[in-house]
């Protein structure tokens, strides 16, 4: 109860806006439920600064703007500074709702990703070149490190608020400049299991290039959303059961991958990497056996990167990447790994 208050309040004093209000500016993407947008106001106010991102959703927006305030209120760091999120009109096609972000920057990982300076491009702008390392596999794996401790605390944020993201892949990690760290975008496909929001139609398709295995993420002994006392009372039992949140660190597993191995970045060689792994029943042990021994020398060096400090990345990469959800470590539990806890890494979090 106290929760509701407090958002009815907090939302009183915060600036509203409505659909004249804004001057819409390039196109940033568009999905089958929305169009997003830069966006600029069309008159200053005294308040504003600067730049934001609008998103014109299908009907799924009401629940997008539920997890957005949500997140803002609960681990706002974690991910794209929240604003406003309003319906704006009932069209025939439906209704349409509106949500604005700050803009956090130009960069995805997705776009950081596929540069060939990867990831020196991400040593630059998160610390400005600091480095007194030479260029080689250990600088690059000190960057990964660093990435991928932004990337899994920005998630458990999510997951200690209740919040499953379900659709974590590259395009949908932002750089913000702001606060020079990675957060997390787009929850248009979350699910808050601790209120009882929001399932997913069954005909809503998660990205197959980052999904794990289990596809959809209640079990099919919860088929259908109970309503919410119910579930505020029931779903910490569910979540301990189904870890849900273990469905986000698979992906994650999938992006490390993609950043130690240079030839797992491209579209095509991730959906291959994925068939294969599949024919291996979603062994990373099994895969290595079978492509090491013919391995080019770009995938080589994925191995060695991994292999470093005695393996601990490779180990890190096997405990995220599981057929079963709940052999997979969480997020809280994969900050404390010791891939993380190395000297050198001082440097890189005083910066932080
Ligand atoms: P969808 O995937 O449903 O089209 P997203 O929320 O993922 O919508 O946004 C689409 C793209 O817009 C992102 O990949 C990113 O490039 C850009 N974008 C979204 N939010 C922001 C933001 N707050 N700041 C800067 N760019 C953003
Ligand atoms: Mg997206």
């Amino acid at each position: 109860f106290d929760m509701f208050v407090l958002a009815f309040v907090e939302r009183l004093f915060r600036p509203t806006f409505r659909k004249d209000d804004f001057v819409l500016g390039k196109k940033l993407g568009e999905g089958s439920f929305g169009v997003v947008y830069r966006a600029s106001l069309s008159k200053k106010r005294a308040s504003d600064d600067g730049e934001y991102v609008l998103k014109k959703a299908t009907e799924y927006g009401a629940v997008e703007i539920w997890m957005n305030e949500r997140v803002r209120r609960a681990c706002g760091n974690s991910c794209a500074d929240f604003v406003y999120g309003f319906l704006e009109k009932s069209s025939k096609k439906g209704p349409e709702y509106w949500l604005l972000w700050k803009y956090e920057g130009e960069s995805t990982l997705a776009g950081l990703l596929q540069s060939k300076d990867f990831p020196y491009n991400v040593e630059t702008i998160i610390l400005g070149k600091v480095q007194d390392l030479p260029r080689g596999i250990e600088r690059e794996n000190r960057i990964i490190q660093t990435i991928m401790r932004q990337l899994l605390f920005a998630l458990d944020g999510l997951h200690s608020t209740g919040i499953v993201h379900r659709d974590v892949k590259p395009q949908n990690i932002i750089f913000s400049e702001g606060s020079r760290a990675f957060k997390i975008i787009d929850l248009g496909a979350a699910a808050d299991l601790r209120v009882g929001i929001n399932y997913i139609p069954k005909e809503f398709l998660l990205d197959p290039r980052y999904a794990a295995p289990e596809q959809y993420i209640m079990s099919t002994q919860t088929p259908s959303a109970p309503s919410a006392p119910v579930a505020a009372a029931l779903s910490p039992v569910l979540w301990q059961m189904n870890l849900p949140d273990r469905f986000d660190i698979y992906s994650i597993g999938l992006i490390f991958l993609q950043m130690a191995f240079p030839s797992l970045r491209s579209d095509s060689n991730l959906i291959q990497f994925n068939r294969q792994l599949k024919r291996c029943e979603y062994d990373l042990t099994a895969w290595r056996k079978l492509v090491e021994p013919r391995a080019s020398p770009d995938l080589r060096r994925g191995f060695e990167l991994v292999d470093l400090d005695g393996g601990i990345g490779w180990e890190l990469l096997t405990s995220m990447v599981r057929y079963k959800a709940r052999q997979r470590i969480s997020a809280k539990a994969a900050l404390a790994h010791p891939y993380f806890d190395r000297q050198g890494l001082l440097a890189l979090s005083v910066m932080q």
